[in-house]
């Protein structure tokens, strides 16, 4: 696939072109590392792959694990495509749900070779960073009570997928040996009444660890040959515990050696989303909702032909269904507008998905686990325009607005970098900031979690510019949100932004600050949080949205026939 650097380039400058500037994961593209020989750790949960009743799931091409110059698709193509599939914790939700991944991942395999990625089962993430909470303030019993919840629901999906005595008994063990880590890293919290980012890190990692071997069992139940294996031995990242960045070099090299002799052999590997290790083989995490993050790293470094994240929405939503009805699916969409919608808070994807992708240009398909007969949303390089105008939108609740300033504020110097300073110094993510053209007004927005950190900061930053001064230089108002509307091009077109606003002001929605001169395919403004429903159910009516994949989706063919129409051309 030819890359596609207008794309890359627009994606490299957009952020810096804004007036308003997005800051924190805005930029895109994947680190690069120094090369280091990879070293093959030991091999996590192998389910019995030399019995006859299992099923090879295809047969491997030697060429396509040549070193990473000698195997690009267009030089090598392979005989039998690599798709990376991702289920969400939805998807593996429980016993019923990973029958149904299973099935999919079953028809998938007639047709290519395949690696899985899970992550943990919906909402045990979420119990686990309780419980890593409740340790931090002693409260053994909360931490005794969600491991016990949480061992019993992963037991009662086993003993139903499961029916082999020796598997169950495999399973049963390795889950004892999670739950007896997890006590261990719970008391060493408990004892100290202290949470370092790397124990949250290992406690948080414990979710995928228990559901990918949960799903290579319920595939080798189906015959199909499968192995778990835990993402630490795969992607290698720096040491920012809750946010790693990956490693590309280390990690294609780590893919080479670990995962490509395993799908020669035929076998299907279940990699745990979500997590990686540092080089030491310290766990990190890539940051809440990351195992999308996951699926398109390792698509990148074995270069897959297709990664298909899978979930529980038909694709990409004309806006989130759980905040306007009447939505409909996206056929297609380009890198960049999924990555605006995406940094713009649509869960659907993890902000981070597409950097590894942008150089090879991958396709991402995003498909409902509990609708596979839909075609889904693919995400390409250049997607189909739609005619030009709104095509999806988003929205993130929860921030905070801080202004600083005063008339003291002009001529204090390098205001600016203070401030970014001070943001960075919490690690607290700036998705919007404006300056008043008299500069005695900077206003910022941040998360509402990490707001009394930022305003404590910036009143220790700037206590002796301003302390002359008596008025309040820093306020805050914690109960706005932003919403943006994306599409291709959407800034060059005259009269969206009129209408829009026009729209918004017949229904009484006050606009509180505009992202001005901001990126080509996004047109983003601050609302009180009351309004931010309301504001989304108008704009969605007003560019007809409900009713904008109706025609596309007439006319655009099935994912089956599209997928076996490009593999023929290639
Ligand atoms: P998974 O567990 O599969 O990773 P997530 O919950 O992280 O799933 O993401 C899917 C959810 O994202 C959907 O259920 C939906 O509520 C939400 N969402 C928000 N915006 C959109 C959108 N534009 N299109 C589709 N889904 C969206
Ligand atoms: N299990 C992780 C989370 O809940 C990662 C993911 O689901 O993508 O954040
Ligand atoms: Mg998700």
């Amino acid at each position: 696939m030819a890359v596609n650097s207008e794309v890359l380039e627009e994606l490299k400058n957009r952020k810096s072109k804004r007036i308003w500037i997005h800051m924190g994961n805005s930029h895109i593209g994947i680190p690069v590392a120094k090369k280091h020989s990879a070293t093959s750790a030991s091999e996590q949960f192998q389910y019995p792959l030399d019995s006859s009743t299992l099923k090879q799931p295809g047969i491997v091409q030697q060429e396509a694990f040549r070193r990473v110059p000698d195997r690009r698709r267009t030089e090598h193509p392979r005989r039998s495509p690599l798709r990376v599939m991702k289920f969400g914790g939805t998807s593996v939700g429980d016993a019923a749900c990973i029958g149904k991944v299973v099935e999919i991942i079953r028809a998938e395999l007639r047709e290519s070779k395949v690696v899985v990625v899970v992550s943990a089962m919906s909402g045990v993430t979420n119990k686990l960073v309780a419980a890593a909470k409740a340790a931090e303030s002693g409260d053994r019993k909360i931490v005794a009570r969600i491991f016990k919840e949480l061992r019993a629901q992963h037991e009662a999906a086993a003993s139903i997928l499961i029916h082999s005595a020796a598997q169950q008994r495999r399973l049963t063990r390795l889950m004892k040996d999670i739950f007896r880590e997890a006590d261990g890293l719970s008391k060493g919290a408990i004892l100290l009444r202290e949470l370092t980012p790397r124990t949250l890190d290992a406690i948080s990692s414990l979710g995928e660890r228990l559901s990918a071997p949960l799903v290579a069992a319920a595939l080798a139940e189906r015959g199909v040959a499968s192995k778990a294996i835990d993402a630490t031995e795969l992607i290698v990242t720096d040491a920012s515990h809750g946010a790693a960045e990956p490693l590309t070099d280390l990690t294609r090299e780590r893919c080479e050696t670990r995962l490509c002799p395993v799908l020669q052999r035929g076998i299907v590997p279940v990699v745990t989303g979500f997590i990686g290790a540092t080089r030491a083989g310290l766990v990190t995490t890539l940051g809440r909702n990351g195992s999308d993050y996951s699926a398109t790293i390792l698509g990148a470094a074995l270069d897959a032909h297709e990664v298909v994240i899978w979930s529980d929405v038909d694709g990409v939503l004309t806006v989130d269904p759980r905040l306007v009805s009447g939505v409909s699916t996206i056929p297609e969409i380009s890198y960049h507008e999924a990555a605006e919608l995406a940094y713009f808070g649509a869960k659907v994807l993890h902000p981070k998905t597409l950097r590894p992708v942008i150089q090879s240009g991958t396709p991402i398909w995003i498909r409902n686990t509990f609708a596979p007969q839909g075609r889904g949303t693919k995400i390409t390089p250049n997607a189909r325009p739609n005619g030009g105008g709104v095509k999806a939108l988003s929205a993130i609740g929860n921030l905070t607005l801080i202004i600083v300033g005063g008339p003291g504020f002009i001529g204090i110097p390098d205001v600016l970098g203070r401030i970014f300073k001070t943001t960075s110094a919490v690690r607290a993510d700036v998705p919007l900031i404006s300056q008043s053209s008299s500069q005695n007004r900077i206003c910022l927005v941040v998360s509402s979690s990490i707001a009394d950190r930022v305003v404590e900061g910036l009143r220790r930053e700037f206590a002796s510019d301003l302390a002359f001064e008596t008025m309040e230089h820093i306020t805050f108002d914690s109960d706005v949100a932003i919403v943006a509307a994306v599409g291709e091009k959407l800034r060059g077109i005259s009269g969206i932004v009129g209408r829009m606003f026009g729209a918004l002001d017949r229904h009484d929605v006050s606009i509180l600050a505009i992202a001005q001169g901001s990126s080509e395919c996004s047109i983003s403004f601050l609302v009180a949080k009351n309004d931010m429903k309301k504001a989304l159910e108008i704009i969605h009516r007003e560019f007809k949205l409900g009713a904008l994949a109706c025609p596309e989706i007439a006319a655009s063919k099935s994912y089956e026939t599209q997928r076996r129409a490009a593999e023929s051309a290639s």
